[in-house]
């Protein structure tokens, strides 16, 4: 799994470079299908319960699992990747949020404070904690900058099943939910809203969207729990263990 974080890690960045204003969604996706051809790797997303894209991409108000589309990339949108893909049976999965261009104040504010979550919620995930404190370290975090968490999609387990066990909320209680092993390796993937914390899903079957139309930001990393100190951070493009 080191590899195929490694290697998600590093089309997730090829991917990241890619995007500029004018492009279509559907012309990103069909990027990354390429980048993932040239590596000789599958999406791990693709026919995935029947999702039709290589990757989940969406625009400012879309959260989760988009669809490559029409919609084309605009200065100033905040775009948000996120990359699965299966290297010799094991899964990688990591996404990131883009500022195309200068984007606003808040949308700044939002990014970093998202990234803030995902760093507190790695920074939780050790042997002998729970779930619950990788949970709690999110939406503090996500609560002390004013912006809300989404509820109906989590973080999760991840190895040779792109979902395993445990799910991994970004919210919850300290000290509650599955214990958190040396080995386990999970997903930690914070989803802030701007405004309000609902969502909904599109005609599509598949675009989550905020309710209020207000943007929201998500990254992800997959990380490994290691016997003593913070975990490894599987998707990074150098292998890089954190002290
Ligand atoms: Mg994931």
């Amino acid at each position: 799994m080191r590899r195929s974080g490694r290697m998600v890690a590093e089309i997730l960045e090829e991917v990241r470079q890619f995007i500029q204003p004018g492009l279509t969604t559907r012309e990103v996706d069909l990027q990354a299908a390429e980048l993932m051809k040239k590596r000789k790797v599958k999406s791990a997303f693709l026919g995935y319960r029947g999702f039709p894209g290589n990757i989940c991409i969406g625009v400012n108000e879309e959260v989760v699992h988009g669809i490559g589309s029409s919609r084309r990339i605009q200065y100033g949108d905040i775009v948000k990747i996120d990359i699965g893909i299966v290297v010799d049976g094991w899964i990688g999965d990591t996404a990131t949020t883009v500022a195309v261009g200068m984007v606003s104040p808040e949308m700044t504010k939002l990014m970093i404070s998202t990234e803030e979550c995902l760093r507190v919620g790695i920074q939780a995930a050790r042997a002998g904690n729970r779930v619950g404190d990788i949970s709690a370290a999110v939406e503090s975090q996500a609560i002390k900058n004013s912006f809300s968490v989404v509820r109906e999609f989590v973080g999760h387990g991840v190895g040779r099943k792109l979902h395993e066990d445990p799910q991994v909320p970004n919210f919850g209680s300290r000290n509650s939910g599955p214990k958190l092993k040396a080995g386990m390796t999970i997903a930690i993937e914070p989803m802030i809203n701007m405004g309000r914390s609902e969502v909904r899903i599109l005609a599509d079957g598949w675009t989550v969207v905020t309710r209020d139309g207000k943007p929201s930001s998500h990254y992800e990393h997959m990380v490994l729990i290691r016997e003593e100190g913070e975990a490894e951070i599987l998707t990074c493009r150098e292998a890089i263990a954190l002290t």
